[in-house]
């Protein structure tokens, strides 16, 4: 991979065909990647957190069904397990059983708890930091600056070599100043980590503060190229692959949802990240029979896409529906 290659690519649906040509003959396959809340606890309290009414229900994964999902992710041949909040997932003590998963195993997470052993368990850690300095990060997380100067020493630690595991520092970014953006980016090369990924926050359509983001993203994405330049991090800046109010919503109807399970701290199963229509409960039933069930069709179906705030999987959609399913793309012209 050269340093040009962006391996947040967002037509990264092109890579599952055998997914996305079942999808488009209106088959039902089993998900490439699973995206797992096991808690809704979190010691944090982040500006814009698209997981807060979610998380008001305090639910949590039992032992046993996170793993069992683990075990059954590894029949099915699920690619990736994307643990994520919900609330804090290194908050919840049975997270060790993903050591098993035979795929990509993937954290994202506030840092507060990490360690090298649980890194160890993945292959790709995202450490959500969204500031640059102690006052900012206390302002964005509601916690205090002692709070940042203890994550940095965690960071420190995990992004030590030698480490199999890949680790990047995180920013949502809503009205973070260009200052801030260059300090976050020097934090990464400081700690070592290996690429910093921002992406614009979501508040709700509309609002003064959608707004605001989309007034100040030219201007963070840009403060954080410009840091780039000298950093040892590779940074992205990533905003193309949602839809909403920055990027257009280039399709009639929604078919990305079978391509990645989404299962909630309830033990309950959510139509896709963004739209908590949920079925299923894997407290009395196995992964593969919630899957399949006549609930999960009836919740497909009740999709609406006026309807969809953020959609994370714009750019799936664009490309079912116009390479898999209309078949409109010009290969033969060079
Ligand atoms: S936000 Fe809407 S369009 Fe996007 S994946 Fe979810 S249900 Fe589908």
């Amino acid at each position: 991979m050269g340093d040009s290659y962006d391996p947040f690519f967002s037509w990264k649906a092109l890579a599952w065909p055998e997914q996305c040509r079942a999808i488009a003959a209106g088959q039902l396959p089993w998900p490439v990647q699973m995206t797992v809340y096991p808690t809704n606890r979190c010691n944090r309290n982040c500006r814009g957190c698209i997981m807060a009414a979610e998380r008001q229900n305090g639910a949590e994964l039992s032992e046993n069904v996170f793993a069992s999902l683990v075990d059954e992710a590894n029949l099915l041949g699920v690619a990736s397990m994307h643990i994520a909040g919900g609330g804090e997932p290194t908050l919840y003590q049975p997270l060790r059983h993903v050591a098993r998963f035979r795929g990509t195993a993937v954290l994202s997470t506030n840092g507060t708890f990490l360690s090298r052993r649980i890194c160890s368990w993945f292959k790709r850690v995202r450490v959500s930091v969204n500031a640059g300095s102690p006052r900012t990060y206390a302002e964005f997380t509601g916690t205090s600056e002692d709070a940042y100067r203890q994550l940095v020493c965690r960071l420190v630690n995990a992004c030590e070599r030698p480490r199999p595991w890949d680790i990047g520092l995180g920013m949502i970014a809503d009205r973070q100043s260009p200052e801030d953006i260059a300090r976050f980016v020097a934090l990464a090369d400081h700690v070592g980590a290996d690429w910093v990924h921002i992406r614009p926050v979501y508040y709700p359509r509309g609002t003064p503060e959608a707004e605001d983001v989309v007034r100040n993203w030219p201007g963070i994405s840009g403060a954080a190229l410009e840091a780039g330049r000298t950093s040892r991090c590779r940074v992205f800046c990533v905003s193309d692959k949602f839809s909403g109010y920055w990027s257009a919503r280039d399709y009639l109807k929604c078919r990305a949802t079978p391509l990645v399970a989404v299962v909630c701290a309830d033990a309950r199963l959510a139509v896709c990240q963004d739209v908590f229509t949920k079925w299923g409960d894997l407290n009395t039933q196995s992964f593969a029979a919630a899957w399949t069930s006549d609930e999960h069709y009836a919740a497909m179906r009740q999709i609406d896409l006026d309807a969809c705030p953020r959609c994370i999987m714009n750019r799936h959609n664009e490309v079912l529906e116009h390479a898999f399913v209309n078949n409109e793309c010009l290969l033969e012209v060079l």
